[in-house]
C-alpha cells in the first residue's frame, strides 16, 4: 500500500477541471472509452507483431450503471497498467496533460466550438465524480492494482483484485452529476459519440427473439436469449474500402447516420487519402430544397471513429457543409480556436482535397450518365452553384458540367449554349444575350414573346443565381444575361435593322400626354417604341440592373448598398406601331380615350402579375361592361 501526492503546480486543478466547459461535462464518457478503445488496439498491435504473449481473442468495453451505489463502471480488455505504468501514465502523463490543456485554453472558453472536444482525457473524469478508482491489471501478467483518488491531489496505490487482463475504471457520481446514473442519458451519450468506434461496447443485454423448434405448437411462445447488447458499429461502411462496398451499402450507412431521414442520397463520394494528410469519410448529397436555411442533418466529424462534431465549419467548404455524411481524420487540430483552425496549413489541404474531390465525381457522374445527372440537377444546382461563387477552383472545374436549362427542359454546359444561341443572340455590339426566366408562370407571356422570336430562354430560378449570373458577367466577355420582362425584346436583344414609327413626332408628344394624363400618379415610366405591328401594344417591364441589385441584397452580400429597400421599378412600353395605339390616338372623346388606356394598362399589368386587389375587381367589373 502506498499513498502519495500528486505533482501539481496548480494545487486546485480539479476545481478547475470541474469548472472549465460546464456545458461539456459529458464528454468524460469519450475520453474514458477512447481511452479503453486505446488501450485494447494496443493490445492487438502487440499481439500481432508477437510482442504481447497473450491470446487477443475478441474484446469487448463492457459499460455498467449502478444506480443505487451511484457509479459507473467502464471495463475493457485491453493491455492494462503495472504499478510503474499506473504512477507514470496516470499520477504524471494524464495529470500533466490535463494542466497543460488547461494553462493553454482556460482563457479560450469563450471560443466556444472546437476547443475542449479533446485534450483533457482521464481528468475528465473529475468533472462528473468525486471519487475515481481505477482496478487494473497488465497484459505482463503482474498482480492486480488499485488507484484511489478524491479529487484532490492526494491518491492511494494499492494492490488490486482483479483476475482478467485489463482496466476497470469506477467513477463514483458525484451529486450535481446524478443525471449521468439513468440509463436513458448514458444510452444517448453512447449514441452521440461512441457509435462507430473500433471495439464493440457492450451496456446491457437485450433480448432476442430466437427461430422456434422444428417439433414447436403453433401456440407455443417462441425462445428467446438475453445477448451482450452491443451499442456500436465497429466497422462503419467509411473504413471499408470503396471495393468491397455496393450502392445498397452507402444507403443502408447514410440511414445508420440519420435514421429520421426517409428521403434517399441523390449519391456518395467516398474520401480516402493517406498523404500528405489522413482523411477518410463518405458524403452524401441529399436532395436540397431553396430553402438555404433548413438543411439541417449535417455532416459529423469523427477522429479515429470518434464522435467529435458536427459542426464542420472552417473544415469543410462552405458551399459543401449543405451535404451530409462523415469526415474522419486525425489530422485536424481539434483543441484550438476555429479562426486558428483556418489558417492551419493542414485543415487547407483537407479542405481544398474535399472541394476537388466533390468537383470529380460531379464531373464523372455528369460524363457517363448524363441523362441520369440532368435529372438531378434541380435537386443539386444549389450546392454547385453556392460552390461557384464562393471557390474560384471549384468554378474551373464546374465550368464542364454546371447546366443552364431551358424553359423547355433542356439541359446546356455553358459552351452549348454559346453555341447554341450566338447566331440569334449576339447584339450589334458583338455581346451575348441570354435571356431567362425565372418563373414559367409568371412571366408566361414574356417567355412566349422570346420564343415567337426564336430566342432561347433559360430557367434560371435558384435564389443565389443573381450572384452567379454577376459573376458570370465578369469572368467572361461580351455576356449579358436578362430576364425576359427586362424590356420589350427589340430592346434586350438590339439588332442593326431598326423598325421605323408609324408616328410623327407630333402624334408621339400627344400620345404620351394622353397617357400621362391618366396614369397621372402611378409608378410607371412612359416609354415609346417602334416595334413589330404584332407586338403586344402595352408591355410592362422591369430592368434587369436594380431589380438584379435587389435580389442579390436580399440573398445577402454582393449587391449595392441600399438598394434592398428600394421600391420596384417598372416602364411601360407602348407600341406605337400597334393599331390599338393608333386608335387610342384617334379617338375623339376623351372618356372613351382614358378607358380604352385605363383597359389596356391593366391587361399589361396582369400579365406581368401586377394586377391586385381593388385594382383587379375594378378591371373585372369594367370587363363586364365591355363584353355586354
Ligand atoms: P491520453 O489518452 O491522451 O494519453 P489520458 O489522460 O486519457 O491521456 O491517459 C493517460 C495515459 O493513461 C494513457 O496514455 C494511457 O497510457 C493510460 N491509460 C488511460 N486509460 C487507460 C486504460 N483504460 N488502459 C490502459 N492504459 C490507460
Amino acid at each position: 500500500m502506498a499513498t502519495g501526492k500528486i505533482n501539481v503546480s496548480v494545487e486546485n486543478i480539479f476545481p478547475l477541471i470541474k469548472k472549465f466547459l460546464y456545458s461539456d461535462h459529458e464528454i468524460f464518457l469519450r475520453e474514458l472509452i477512447s481511452n479503453a478503445t486505446d488501450a485494447t488496439l494496443k493490445l492487438k498491435h502487440l499481439t500481432a507483431i508477437g510482442e504481447a504473449k497473450v491470446e487477443y481473442g475478441n474484446p469487448i468495453i463492457e459499460l455498467r450503471v449502478d444506480k443505487k451505489g451511484k457509479k459507473i463502471h467502464i471495463t475493457d480488455q485491453g493491455i492494462g497498467m503495472t504499478e510503474e505504468e499506473v504512477k507514470k501514465y496516470i499520477n504524471e502523463v494524464a495529470f500533466s496533460g490535463a494542466e497543460e490543456f488547461l494553462g493553454k485554453y482556460k482563457d479560450a472558453e469563450k471560443d466556444a466550438g472546437i476547443i475542449g472536444h479533446f485534450g483533457l482525457g482521464f481528468y475528465s473524469s473529475f468533472m462528473v465524480a468525486d471519487k475515481v478508482e481505477i482496478i487494473t491489471k497488465s497484459y505482463k501478467d503482474e498482480s492486480a492494482v488499485h488507484w484511489t483518488c478524491d479529487g484532490s491531489p492526494e491518491f492511494n496505490l494499492k494492490k488490486g483484485k482483479r483476475e482478467a487482463r485489463g482496466t476497470e475504471i469506477i467513477l463514483h457520481i458525484a451529486e450535481d452529476s446524478t443525471e449521468f446514473l439513468e440509463d436513458n442519458r448514458i444510452s444517448e451519450l453512447l449514441r452521440k459519440y461512441n457509435k462507430f468506434m473500433p471495439i464493440p461496447i457492450k451496456f446491457g443485454t437485450r433480448t432476442e427473439t430466437l427461430p422456434k423448434p422444428e417439433d414447436a405448437k403453433e401456440e407455443d411462445p417462441a425462445p428467446t436469449e438475453e445477448v451482450d447488447n452491443i451499442v456500436n458499429n465497429p466497422n462503419p461502411a467509411w473504413t471499408k474500402q470503396p471495393t468491397d462496398l455496393e450502392d445498397k451499402d452507402y444507403k443502408d450507412f447514410y440511414r445508420e447516420l440519420y435514421p429520421m431521414q426517409f428521403e434517399e442520397p441523390l449519391f456518395h463520394i467516398h474520401l480516402n487519402v493517406d498523404y500528405p494528410f489522413n482523411l477518410t469519410g463518405i458524403l452524401y448529397f441529399p436532395k436540397l430544397t431553396n430553402d438555404l436555411n433548413i438543411q439541417k442533418d449535417r455532416i459529423q466529424l469523427y477522429q479515429n471513429q470518434v464522435f467529435v462534431t458536427d459542426n464542420v465549419e472552417g473544415i469543410v467548404p462552405e458551399f459543401l457543409t449543405m451535404l451530409r455524411g462523415v469526415i474522419d481524420s486525425p489530422d485536424i487540430p481539434l483543441n484550438v480556436s476555429r479562426s486558428y483552425l483556418q489558417a492551419d496549413g493542414a485543415v487547407k489541404k483537407i479542405s481544398s482535397y474535399i472541394t476537388r474531390k466533390v468537383a470529380d465525381k460531379l464531373n464523372s457522374l455528369f460524363k457517363n450518365d448524363r441523362e441520369e445527372f440532368e435529372k438531378k440537377w434541380n435537386d443539386i444546382k444549389i450546392v454547385i452553384e453556392y460552390g461557384m461563387l464562393s471557390e474560384d477552383k471549384f468554378f474551373e472545374k464546374a465550368e464542364k458540367f454546371a447546366l443552364y436549362p431551358t424553359v423547355d427542359n433542356n439541359y446546356y454546359t455553358f459552351e452549348e449554349l454559346q453555341e447554341k444561341v450566338k447566331a440569334n443572340q449576339t447584339d450589334k455590339d458583338e455581346k451575348l444575350i441570354l435571356l431567362y426566366a425565372s418563373n414559367l408562370e409568371e412571366q408566361h407571356s414574356y417567355i412566349e414573346a422570346a420564343k415567337a422570336k426564336g430566342y432561347e430562354v433559360l430557367l434560371l430560378d435558384s435564389p443565389i443565381i443573381s450572384h452567379l449570373m454577376q459573376k458570370l458577367e465578369t469572368s467572361k466577355e461580351k455576356l449579358s444575361f436578362a430576364r425576359v420582362d427586362a424590356d420589350h425584346l427589340d430592346n434586350l436583344i438590339k439588332k442593326e435593322d431598326t423598325q421605323i414609327s408609324k408616328l410623327s413626332d407630333e402624334e408621339k408628344e400627344k400620345l404620351k400626354t394622353n397617357l400621362e394624363e391618366v396614369l397621372e400618379d402611378k409608378k410607371y415610366t412612359v416609354q415609346l417604341e417602334a416595334m413589330d405591328s404584332d407586338a403586344s401594344p402595352f408591355i410592362i417591364t422591369e430592368p434587369e440592373f436594380m431589380r438584379r441589385m435587389k435580389e442579390m441584397q436580399q440573398t445577402g452580400g454582393g449587391g449595392m448598398f441600399g438598394m434592398g429597400n428600394m421600391p420596384e421599378m417598372y416602364n411601360l412600353i407602348v407600341n406605337t406601331n400597334h393599331e390599338l395605339v393608333g386608335e387610342i390616338l384617334n379617338t375623339k372623346t376623351a372618356k372613351k380615350r382614358e378607358r380604352l388606356i385605363n383597359q389596356s394598362i391593366d391587361l399589361a399589368r396582369l400579365s406581368k402579375g401586377l394586377l391586385k386587389g381593388e385594382e383587379l375587381t375594378n378591371f373585372i367589373k369594367r370587363s363586364y361592361e365591355m363584353v355586354k
